[in-house]
């Protein structure tokens, strides 16, 4: 199933207004998770979104950030970890009348150059399909569980943060890494 989070322009009141939605709040929000985790990544505990969503009419600006743990494997000692995301969001969204983009695409690319800006049409802004992609952004393609994990022995496949193996001390050429291996198995 398709998250989606349709919020009707006509009640938004000109400025800022103060979005905020949690897993815990709303089913939708939930959706999202599990739609993420089918991706591939279980979201750990709440996911709690903050945004301000800023009307100017006719275009939109949407700040704040998406909060969330996901469960991530090392790619170093291949060991479940839950990393703490905080993804930023910035997005302009310019209204697109039915007659094309016309003038609110250039009112928002003349403000914001560096913005990335999303269009949309009719009188609803669906969140769910933003909030998703701020999400995919944010998950690392190959997340470590600490700066110092020291991973795997690739000799003995022991777990060196947990425990340094008899291997990985002695790395002498010839003779001796043979040695060194023979000692790692020995000792497993
Ligand atoms: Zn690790
Ligand atoms: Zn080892």
């Amino acid at each position: 199933m398709t998250a989606f989070m349709k919020l009707g322009l006509a009640q938004l009141k000109t400025g800022e207004n103060p979005l905020r939605y949690s897993s815990k709040e709303e089913a939708w929000v939930r959706e999202l998770a599990a739609s993420v985790a089918k991706e591939g990544t279980k979201v750990l505990g709440e996911l709690e979104i903050d945004l301000t969503l800023t009307n100017l009419e006719p275009d939109f600006f949407l700040t704040g950030a998406v909060r969330f743990s996901a469960e991530q494997v090392c790619g170093r000692c291949a060991e479940s970890f839950p990393l703490p995301i905080i993804q930023p969001i910035a997005l302009g969204l310019a209204h697109v009348k039915s007659a094309g983009r016309g003038e609110s695409e250039d009112k928002l690319s003349d403000d914001s150059e560096e913005l990335d800006i999303h269009y949309f049409e009719g009188n609803e802004l669906d969140l769910a399909p933003l909030i998703s992609e701020a999400i995919f952004l944010s998950i690392p393609f190959a997340p470590i569980c600490r700066p110092d994990c020291k991973g795997i022995c690739q000799n003995c496949g022991s777990n060196l943060n947990m425990k340094a193996c008899s291997c990985q001390n002695v790395k002498p050429p010839g003779v001796f890494s043979r040695l060194s291996e023979y000692q790692c198995h020995t000792t497993r």
